[in-house]
């Protein structure tokens, strides 16, 4: 404590030996004293810091020094530690984040190049999975896809494969028979119109089958529309099983009907035809042995509906096979025998034309036993020329 003009202050510092000279100098600095006032300059390598307070009346002069040298060597320190810092920060984060691109990326990366050889053409291709969710996901639905594509590109030539056979089968025997007219029965008058009669059934079954791959792609890309009126379910059954007459002639085929008379419902005529046309074709190319095919049309008053059904003898459907009949272009693998056309899209016109008029259909089928296909249909009491 040094006093000067009846005042007083305090040194914290060690007190320098000319200290005179230094109390000197801040009061030359600090001009006019008033409370709580403070200055901090510097002299020298020295920096200083003066304050005035007053207490109990008094006035106090508050003052301390600290050589320069340290603070300019621990700001320096603090400096050095700082960019230090921030240097390892940096180079820790970029390794950070390099380590997560890389392992966010790997398997992007992964993906993108087994997408490239999928799209060659390769569907043996498997889209490795990753710990991350999302990307996880992503290639599961990418094997899904996969999985989907290369069933459509096996199903769609496995249709080409079956629709040039089951084209040239027809094209085959109209070829044949007109040869037999030209060389054989172009005179004899009988044996002439039945060779005649085998040309044209086999034109039909020609113009039957591409109208139905013509149909398939119409109304499975949801084209037509519904036409629906009211019409003679029991008479319309019976001009489509006309169409299957030359099998019982040619064929030995037997159909065995079961059918109530004048019934009458609701629908759109030529595609229910379709529908009616493509189960008897099912029946009668996967029967049994026996050739027997049983078609039956009978209203059940209790729920006021006709039932369509139609029953074969064949080896049946097995229960994991019935999920996919439905499906476009399914087709059972054994080179079953077929006197009629078909190209595995049978069941799903009748499935999306049942579906769009919302009728009631389905399969029962015991393996060894046969199948019986069903629909129902909503009875219509009205006649059509009371609607
Ligand atoms: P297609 O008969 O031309 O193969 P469909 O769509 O009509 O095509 O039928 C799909 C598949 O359903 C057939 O390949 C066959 O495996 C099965 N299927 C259909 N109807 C019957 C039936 N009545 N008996 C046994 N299997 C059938």
């Amino acid at each position: 404590m040094v006093s000067f003009d009846g005042e007083a202050y305090i040194a914290t510092a060690e007190t320098p030996s000319d200290w005179e000279s230094v109390v000197s100098d801040m009061c030359s600095r600090v001009n006019g004293w008033t409370d709580k006032r403070a200055v901090i300059y510097h002299d020298g390598n020295m920096l200083n810091y003066a304050s005035c307070v007053v207490f109990n009346r008094q006035q106090y002069y508050l003052f301390v020094r600290y050589p320069l040298s340290i603070i300019v060597s621990s700001v320096r320190s603090m400096q050095i530690y700082i960019i230090v810092i921030a240097a390892v920060a940096i180079v820790i984060s970029f390794v950070i984040s390099y380590l997560l691109a890389q392992r966010i990326s790997r398997p992007i990366k992964n993906m993108s190049g087994t997408a490239a050889r999928m799209a060659e053409g390769d569907y043996s291709v498997k889209f490795a999975s990753a710990e991350y969710q999302e990307i996880a996901q992503l290639s599961d639905t990418l094997n899904y896809a996969k999985d989907e594509m290369k069933k459509s590109e096996e199903f769609q030539k496995e249709l080409l494969a079956n629709v040039s056979h089951d084209l040239r089968t027809p094209l085959t025997m109209i070829k044949a028979y007109a040869s037999m007219i030209e060389e054989i029965s172009g005179n004899d008058p009988v044996k002439r119109s039945q060779h005649l009669k085998v040309i044209i059934d086999e034109a039909d079954r020609l113009t039957g089958l591409v109208n139905d791959i013509l149909n398939a792609s119409k109304v499975s890309a949801g084209l037509s529309e519904l036409n629906k009126k009211v019409f003679n379910l029991t008479e319309f059954t019976y001009s489509i099983m006309n169409k299957f007459d030359y099998l019982q002639q040619t064929a030995d085929y037997k159909f065995y009907v079961d059918i109530d008379a004048d019934m009458y419902t609701l629908a759109d005529e030529e595609k229910i035809g379709q529908v009616i046309y493509n189960l008897i074709s099912n029946a009668v190319n996967y029967t049994g042995d026996d050739k027997s095919v049983y078609v039956s049309l009978k209203y059940v008053p209790e729920e006021n509906r006709i039932r369509f059904a139609v029953r074969d003898t064949g080896k049946g459907i097995s229960e994991e096979e019935k999920s996919h009949i439905w499906d476009r272009y399914y087709r059972s693998k054994d080179t079953h025998n077929r006197p009629v056309k078909g190209t595995g899209l049978g069941l799903n016109i009748v499935k999306i034309i049942l579906q769009a008029h919302s009728f009631d259909f389905g399969v029962r089928s015991e393996e060894g036993k046969g199948s019986i296909f069903y629909v129902d249909f909503p009875e219509v009491s009205s006649r059509p020329d009371e609607v």
